[in-house]
């Protein structure tokens, strides 16, 4: 994986609400100097298996002739809070190697505990836009391996100075997300260290936000897999 290219672990295909084929989106992706790309499409109980089918198959017999690195993922979206650790785990049975918690944005009604069910739960690997999340609750995010998301997107982002203020406070670890669902939503590395220092990070913490960070995350959801379906 390129130390510079650009990370972006949130994301979605048109195998939920967003426009474009996965192929298209990396194609886009590689154009635009990405390192790795995860497509993390919306996710409940209704639909894990067919979403977890879809990405695994394209991670397993998709992947020749793209220059960069990809992650099936899915984004846990709108699922009662008690429903997160279960539907997290079944995510991962079924070869899902990326699980984000779509969080407590001030622009949706999340139900209120969607944070702290996924800060608590070590399946979860990344909790999008986490709106005004608490200090303990980035604690034990941070305790728990869950990084936290400076949103790209409009309207979820209207709370990332409050997150990376948290995060300075709690040592939690951020990544730069761009929610991606047309292709105008996705950005280069340079567009991407404008929403890091916009948010308030300091030069270091945003290099951290957009390489180590985001690195170690991806690191991690492709090592080999214990379990199996
Ligand atoms: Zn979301
Ligand atoms: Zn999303």
């Amino acid at each position: 994986m390129d130390k510079n290219g650009r990370i972006d672990l949130h994301t979605h295909s048109f195998f939920s609400d967003g426009v474009l084929l996965p192929s298209e989106m990396l194609r886009r992706a590689d154009a635009l100097g990405y390192a790795a790309l995860a497509i993390t499409d919306h996710a409940d109980a209704s639909n894990l298996e067919e979403i977890a089918v879809q990405l695994v198959r394209f991670y397993r017999e998709g992947l020749a002739g793209f220059g960069l690195t990809f992650v099936p993922g899915v984004e846990l979206t709108h699922v009662p809070p008690e429903q997160i650790a279960p539907l997290a785990c079944r995510a991962k049975r079924l070869g899902v190697r990326l699980v984000v918690v779509h969080g407590e944005t001030p622009v949706e009604p999340v139900a209120p505990g969607t944070n702290r069910a996924a800060v608590e739960c070590r399946d979860v690997d990344i909790l999008a836009h986490p709106g005004f999340i608490t200090e303990e609750e980035a604690a034990l995010a941070a305790a728990n391996g869950v990084a936290l998301e400076i949103s790209a997107r409009g309207g979820h982002n209207m709370t990332n100075g409050h997150i990376a203020r948290v995060a300075q406070l709690t040592g939690v670890r951020l990544l730069v997300n761009t929610d991606t669902h047309t292709p105008g939503d996705m950005m280069d590395q340079a567009r991407a260290w404008q929403v890091a220092r916009g948010a308030g990070l300091t030069e270091a913490e945003a290099e951290a936000a957009l390489g180590a960070n985001p690195q170690a995350v991806v690191t991690r959801a492709l090592r080999p897999l214990k379990r199996t379906i």
